[in-house]
């Protein structure tokens, strides 16, 4: 009795989806998962590359599933597993893969280890799920960055100039990554670092945060504006994580 309690608290469930896979040994796996209940984890899948292997595809990455840990004395380790969303077009699709590993590669870059959000884990199965049931993969990844940077504690300042206060008029304004927000038209001119933002791309900007990433309508926007608004949130994630990410030139390599 004694030893059977001691053995479950070697143990816990937890659902999860993996953001990041990297190969240790000869057979074994590193996985980076994003949890509701402990936020980022990493833990082992011991012999998960062997045809044999029970936890097999389970494991993969983008894949939704419940597991059952096992506490171990560096990495935990991954007993158990069983899908609950494979979200397939992530990894058959090219261009998924792409704009998948972008989402899975902001959330990794920007959390901690064990510092639980739940918010940002409904946010990654909700843009999983959008983006392998057909949403347009670039507005979706807008949208997911202005929401996750939300949860983070970074929110970009889009209703008022950042720098004077003033609340912000339909013109050419400009968008600070430092300051983390808009500047107006008067202080853009005067910041250097900054960079123009259309009338559009603002009206677009605003109404992806403030709309819950649920309840986002199809929009239809030009070339022109969709570049405009990538750059600037990637001016901002890049000011943010002082580095490109390498799935964002992935995405254009693909497409
Ligand atoms: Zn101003």
């Amino acid at each position: 009795m004694a030893n059977e309690i001691k053995e479950n608290e070697r143990l816990y469930r937890t659902e999860a989806v993996v953001i990041r896979r990297m190969n240790v040994g000869e057979a074994d796996k590193i996985l980076t998962i994003y949890t509701p209940d402990h936020g980022k984890l990493r833990v082992v899948a011991k012999g998960v590359r062997r045809t044999t292997s029970r936890l097999g595809g389970y494991v993969e990455l983008f894949t939704k599933s419940r597991l059952l840990i096992a506490k171990g004395r560096n990495l935990d380790i991954v007993t158990q597993s069983e899908p609950i969303n494979i979200y397939r077009k992530l990894r058959e699709d090219l261009n998924l893969v792409a704009h998948a590993s972008y989402v899975a590669e902001l959330l990794d870059r920007l959390t901690e280890e064990g510092s639980q959000n739940y918010p940002a884990y409904e946010l990654l199965i909700d843009t999983f799920s959008g983006l392998n049931s057909g949403d347009d993969p670039n507005i979706t990844l807008r949208a997911y960055e202005l929401h996750l940077l939300s949860f983070m504690g970074y929110r970009p300042q889009l209703q008022q100039c950042v720098r004077c206060q003033a609340e912000l008029r339909p013109v050419v304004n400009f968008f600070s990554p430092e300051l983390g927000g808009v500047l107006c038209n008067e202080c853009g001119n005067i910041e250097r670092r900054s960079a123009e933002l259309s009338v559009d791309a603002l009206k677009v900007l605003r109404h992806l945060q403030r709309t819950p990433f649920n309840e986002i309508p199809k929009l239809r926007l030009t070339d022109n504006l969709r570049r405009e608004l990538e750059q600037a949130m990637r001016s901002y994630t890049r000011y943010l994580l002082e580095r490109d990410l390498k799935s964002a030139e992935f995405i254009h390599t693909v497409s």
